[in-house]
Parts: C-alpha cells; structure tokens; sequence
C-alpha cells in the first residue's frame, strides 16, 4: 500500500520541491502551507506519517507536533521535522516536541525517503484508527474547534503561568507579593475568605497569615476560626509556634452576615518543600465548589509552589546572613541578638542605653507614586543619613520592611536625642532625587531607654513602638520620647 504523507512547508518553491520529489518516490503527497492548516488536514486525510518544515509563521513545527502528540487521536501518526539548521536548540525543541525524527532539510530525497518509510514501518498507524479520525472529521467538522480550544487553552496556559511568575518580583516585599498574589488568586478562584502563610526557616519567628476577605468585614471571631482551621492542618505537617494572624486588604464598613460554619467548602493547601513545610494556602466559599476540579489547579498549584519555594529561600538566605542587603545595615535577627545581649550586660553592669525606632512617613504612597525601586531608593539613602549621624559604637539595624532601629549604648534619652533629632532633620532637608525623579521624605522616630521598671527586651521595644505610634498620630516628621 502507498505511504500517505502530509508534507508541512510555508515557502511555495521548498513545497513544490519537495512534493515533486516524494511523489517520484512512490509516495502520496497532501500538502499544507501553515501548522494550522496542516493539523486540520491530518483529520481530513489522516495521513501514515507528517514530514514538517520547523520554521513557519504563526504555529511552527514544533508546535504542530505538539499539538499532535498531545491529542488521543492524532498521537500515534509519526512525525518527522525538517530544519535547515542542526543547532542545539532545534535538537532540543525537537525531542521535547515529541517528534520521532529530526532531519536536516539539505538531506537529499532519496535519503528522505528512506527515513521515512523505516520510520513508517517502526510506527505503523492502523487502518482503524485512520479510519477513526477522519470519523472525527467528519462527524462534527470538530479540526477546527479543537484547534482553537488547543491554541487557546496554550495562550491560557502561558500567560496564566506568566501573571505568576511576574510575581517573584516582589519576593522581599511580602506585604505587596501577598496583596498581588490575592488580587491575581481572586482574579479566577471564588472564594470568600483566602489565606496565605509563609513558613520561616527561623523556628521562632511569628507565623503570620495573611486572611483576604474580598472587602467584607470580617467578625474576630470568624478570623480566628479560619486561622484556627487553617493552622490545624498546617500543624499536621510541622510544629508551630507563635501563631497569630493578620489581615490584608479589608475594608472597613461592610458588615458580614455569615459566620465560620457557613462556609461550606474549603481547600487547605500546605505546600511542602524538601521535607519542610515553606507555607499554605487557603479558600473558604459558601458554594458548593469542588475547588480541585478548576480547569488550571494543578498549574495554579505548581506555580505557587515555586513562588513559595523561592521566597522561602529568598527568607533562607537573609536568616543566615547577618547583613540587610539593601541597607547593609544589620538585619533583624541581628537586632533581637543586639538588644538581648545590651538588656543582660546592662543588667549585670548597671548603665543606659537607648533605643530608637524610625519609620519613613507615608511610604507606601512614594512607592505607589514612584514605584519601588525609587522607595528602595529612598529607604537605603535614609540607611545612608543615618550612618552618618551616629556614633561608631552605636548599632544600626534594619527592623522590619521601612522601619529602621539605632540601639546606642551608654547614652541615655537625652544624649540619644541629639542625633537622632539631627537625623530626622537630616532626611527632611534632603532632596531625594534619583533617576531624574526628585521627592521630599519626612521619617517619623520614637525613641526611649532602658528605665528602671523595664524588665526584658520586650518592654524596651514596646515603649518605642508606642512613642513611635505617637509621632505618627501627633503628625509625623517628628521625634517623640517615651514617657514612663
Ligand atoms: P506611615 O506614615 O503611617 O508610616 O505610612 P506608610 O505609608 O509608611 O505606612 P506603613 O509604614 O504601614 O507602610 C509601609 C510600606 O512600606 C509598606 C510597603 O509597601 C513598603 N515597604 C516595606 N518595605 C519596603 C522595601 O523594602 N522597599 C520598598 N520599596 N517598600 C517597602
Ligand atoms: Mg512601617
Ligand atoms: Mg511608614
């Protein structure tokens, strides 16, 4: 019986060529310009084998095989692709395509030939299942329709996975990776409440998840039942301490009318890496919705998989370290080591010490306005002014995402105050500029010491928090001093 071939080539002189050639071969040649066509005609001919050119306009080769091998009815017919080039990345594509040969296109017709009646012959396709797809064909003219479900569940797939992947931009910023990561999650899962947790490699770091309400205000009761639930079987997978929950993105103003036991399907996602638990995710809804039956979970799920696994060693590699790489000033764990070993040596050899807590007016709006990096700008030239203003001895550390800490031994409040005031003064006559863009900036600081009653690194903390908390409600730009 004669081999049917069904010859793929975008350039009218190479199709005639190579038609011509294959016919005196003794073949049957159909023929088709572009992958598209060319797939549709697989289903009107049903072809023993597809010879494709690799470099097409609109869907190439490789995507043509793709298309092929991934479709029950079509996958057995062999695939042979021709390039001009033998470059690695064809050989490549070309085997991930899932083709069964792959030739250079210089090879001559005889030799052409030969190739493909020995691969016809090691991969026969029957008559009943030709005769099958032309039924397909013919039944419900579906070549069409299921190209387009294929090319659009392809451009689905690829741009759903790049809206993830755009994410791991935001991997030090975890507030705005968790806001986006909800805006894009609530972009195509129902849910009423969602939640995310971030494992940290520091066992004694808080576990913080971060509940998304949609805008509806939720009861503290209602909270704490979802992070209870939620932890419960994060528990099942490690150990933790320090729960506690914090929500992102709510609005005030709308009350709620359902509570915890209304929620009647959820999804509690631990996502496990290297034998750890690296965090979780969770969606509570009212409906009844089989959340694992979404078209694209188990792509949601891979991708969220990798984002976690990058942030936990994005987490990983600041925990070990003892530098903030943006500030290069001390990090946080440095700072709990610093102010624990101040409180003991003050406690065995009586002296002061003050510490001081910056955090920069209204930064969330320099990054909205000007983006982040000019706020990571910003934030690292306030690091800047502040080396400048201390001591040598005193001890600058960055605290948390725009709060800065100075731990200043044997000084007490009223020596602290002079840099520090000097400090804020500083940064408010500084003219940020960078990128051409200028920008004024205020930081609003709350200072204390460790006075008598204050027993532990904790209560030191707490009073600077709380004068902080005061510069910011007397109107920022400001240094207030804790008052016993
Ligand atoms: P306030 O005057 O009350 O302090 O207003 P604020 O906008 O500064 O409010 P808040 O301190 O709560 O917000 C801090 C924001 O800083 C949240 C986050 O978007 C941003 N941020 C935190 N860390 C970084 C960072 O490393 N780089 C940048 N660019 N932004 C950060
Ligand atoms: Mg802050
Ligand atoms: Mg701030």
């Amino acid at each position: 019986m004669t081999v049917k071939i069904l010859l793929v080539e975008d350039t009218d002189t190479q199709l005639k060529f190579l038609r011509d050639g294959l016919v005196e071969q003794g073949f049957e040649v159909e023929t088709a310009t572009n992958g598209s066509e060319a797939y549709k005609k697989v289903y009107a001919y049903a072809p023993d084998i597809v010879v494709s050119d690799i470099k097409m306009p609109a869907i190439d080769g490789y995507q043509l095989c793709r298309m092929l091998k991934n479709t029950e009815e079509t996958k057995k017919i062999p695939i042979i692709l021709l390039t001009v080039l033998e470059n690695k990345i064809d050989s490549f594509w070309g085997k991930k395509s899932g083709a069964q040969l792959f030739l250079s296109k210089s090879i001559d017709i005889k030799e052409l030939a030969t190739n493909i009646n020995s691969t016809v012959r090691r991969y026969p396709v029957s008559e009943e299942y030709k005769q099958e797809l032309k039924a397909k064909n013919n039944a419900d003219n579906s070549a069409q329709f299921r190209l387009n479900t294929i090319l659009n569940d392809l451009l689905l797939k690829s741009v759903f996975s790049n809206e993830f992947r755009n994410l791991s931009d935001f991997l030090n910023y975890e507030r705005i990776l968790v806001e986006k990561l909800f805006l894009l999650l609530s972009s195509f899962v129902e849910y009423h409440v969602a939640g995310i947790y971030f494992a940290s490699p520091d066992d004694f770091a808080e576990n913080i998840m971060y509940i998304d309400t949609l805008g509806r205000n939720l009861s503290k009761n209602m909270l704490s039942d979802v992070s209870y639930d939620f932890f419960r079987k994060m528990e099942e997978q490690k150990s933790l301490k320090n729960t506690k929950f914090e929500v992102v993105r709510m609005l005030l103003g709308k009350e709620l009318d359902y509570e915890f036991g209304d929620l009647s399907s959820k999804i509690i996602i631990p996502f496990v890496f290297d034998k750890k638990l690296i965090g979780g995710i969770c969606f509570y809804t009212r409906q009844d919705i089989d959340y694992s039956s979404f078209r694209y979970f188990d792509i949601m799920i891979s991708e969220l998989l990798t984002i976690f696994k990058m942030k936990y060693q994005y987490t990983e590699k600041e925990f070990m370290s003892v530098l903030d790489g943006l500030t290069g000033l001390y990090n946080r764990r440095q700072f709990e080591i610093g102010l624990e070993q101040e409180v003991n040596r003050t406690k065995r050899h009586p002296s002061d010490f003050s510490l001081a807590i910056l955090d920069i007016d209204f930064f969330k709006k320099v990054n909205d306005t000007y983006g982040h990096q000019y706020g990571d700008y910003v934030l690292k030239t306030v690091a800047n002014l502040m080396k400048q203003s201390f001591r040598k001895t005193d001890l600058l550390y960055r605290y948390g995402g725009e709060e800065l800490v100075m731990i200043m031994p044997e000084t007490n409040i009223e020596g602290a105050v002079i840099p520090v005031q000097r400090l804020r003064r500083m940064v408010e006559d500084y003219d940020f500029e960078y990128n051409g863009v200028k920008a004024k900036v205020t930081v609003s600081i709350g200072l204390t010491m460790n006075y008598q009653n204050m027993n532990s690194s904790a209560d030191i903390l707490k009073s600077a928090d709380e004068a902080l908390y005061k510069a910011k409600e007397g109107g920022r730009n400001r240094v207030v001093l804790y008052e016993q």
